[in-house]
């Protein structure tokens, strides 16, 4: 039957990539049963033409985790076969696994791979969504997680005076409504000591750029890693707090070094009235390029990491490269762009304590090590806290972890002390 349907898949298109559907009325817990399945999640499990792509890009399953996104879909095939399209069975057990669907980054390369259109994304997060509202869920680093969100408003667990006395000790001005930019500075930029250095580093440019900026009196997680993990409540309160605090500043346009953020404020806050223009920091810094200094050492290196969701979830693949390539040269690691190999941070990855089978980091912290670059290039906060492990972890001399912000106020420093 796959072979009659895939067209008719591939013709219904996805109605976006890797997009998590709204949640309809108080009543809709996400997929816990049969009778939660859409039509469109029943129609793809049968589309399925078992090729294995998605499980073969599958950085989960490259690295030992029982997580095989064609066994998901094959999974629910199996369920729909066995116990019908509205059993009140719960679809995580004989068929589908939880563990795998919690071991699942959300980097998307399953959903791009696939040849027929299937959406892995909504069926991961759905069950997810079921799991963790129905109570089934027990995981004392995502409880930890949810409980700290909810307290502190921030994944990291700091007080969020903490990301005021950093403002003021940077001397960062707060929005005020004539300021060309709101500049988002997210969970990382706010509390992490290389998420700031990355957010600094951004502010060094856009100084030189002369393009003005400030940042939130108050700024809250945007909620990404409970919206992934499947705390779809948490998600929304935190997407409103934001949006309120957002409305009142008179935010037109915003700009974030987090493209986990730029993707969830952008996106996935449109569910709760949102229409937020906000890009990514190496678009901005890409288009005002002629404006940076012009210092292209052929002997310096440099291997660019491709964020999942920056590349794969924005298409934004050349912007980081074009701004790189003015101070070296540039090269790519195997899996790169369309293909680029997760860090292993997504999806509330980071936050969940160790993985099982090899890590993720170091998989890919390896691949870097060995195209000789000096700099690893990256464009992600989340990416730029895995590598930093896997590169320690993958070499004795591992090549310097810069982010390309940090590679563009390096240049701009040395040109202003004429060196
Ligand atoms: S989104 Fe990434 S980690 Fe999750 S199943 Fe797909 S390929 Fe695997
Ligand atoms: S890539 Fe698509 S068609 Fe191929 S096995 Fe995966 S889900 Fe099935």
């Amino acid at each position: 039957m796959h072979l009659v349907l895939s067209p008719l898949t591939v013709f219904l298109e996805r109605d976006g990539f890797s997009k998590i559907p709204p949640l309809v009325g108080d009543e809709d817990f996400g997929l816990d049963t049969g009778q939660d399945l859409t039509q469109i999640a029943a129609l793809q499990a049968f589309t399925c033409v078992e090729c294995g792509r998605c499980t073969e890009h599958c950085p989960a399953n490259n690295t030992g985790k029982i997580l095989n996104p064609k066994e998901i879909i094959l999974g629910t095939r199996q369920y729909l076969k066995e116990f019908g399209p509205k059993s009140a069975e719960p679809l995580l057990g004989k068929h589908l696994s939880m563990e795998a669907a919690f071991q699942c980054t959300t980097c998307g390369a399953c959903e791009f791979q696939c040849p027929v259109g299937i959406q892995h994304l909504p069926l991961i997060v759905g069950l997810r969504r079921g799991a963790v509202n129905t109570g089934k869920w027990e995981n004392s680093h995502g409880g930890e997680l949810f409980v700290t969100l909810e307290r502190q408003g921030n994944s990291l667990g700091f007080p969020p005076s903490d990301r005021e006395k950093f403002i003021e000790k940077s001397g960062l001005p707060y929005f005020d409504g004539t300021q060309d930019y709101c500049l988002w500075m997210g969970c990382l930029g706010s509390f992490d000591p290389n998420g700031r250095k990355i957010l600094l580093a951004f502010v060094e440019v856009l100084r030189h750029l002369k393009i003005s900026f400030g940042v939130l009196r108050q700024e809250k997680c945007n909620g990404d890693p409970a919206r992934r993990l499947g705390n779809d409540y948490l998600f929304g309160e935190l997407a409103q707090s934001n949006l309120e605090q957002i409305r009142e500043a008179g935010v037109k346009k915003m700009v974030s070094i987090c493209p986990h953020c730029v993707r969830t404020v952008g996106v996935d806050w449109k569910e709760h009235g949102g229409a937020v223009d906000i890009e990514h920091h190496s678009e901005l810094i890409a288009r005002y390029q002629d404006r940076l200094p012009l210092d292209r050492d052929q002997q310096k290196s440099m291997v660019f990491h491709d964020a999942c969701y920056l590349g794969r979830y924005r298409g934004v693949y050349d912007e980081p490269r074009d701004v790189i390539a003015r101070f070296g040269q540039v090269v790519d690691p195997p899996r790169a762009r369309e293909r680029g190999f997760c860090c292993g941070g997504g999806g509330g990855l980071m936050f969940l304590g160790e993985e099982s089978g090899k890590r993720m980091n170091l998989d890919r912290a390896e691949e870097l090590v060995a195209t000789g670059a000096s700099v690893v290039a990256a464009a992600c906060p989340f990416c730029n806290s895995m590598l930093r492990d896997g590169l320690a972890a993958a070499s004795q001399t591992p090549p310097e972890l810069l982010d390309v912000a940090q590679i563009a106020a390096a240049a701009i420093a040395k040109k202003a002390d004429g060196v």
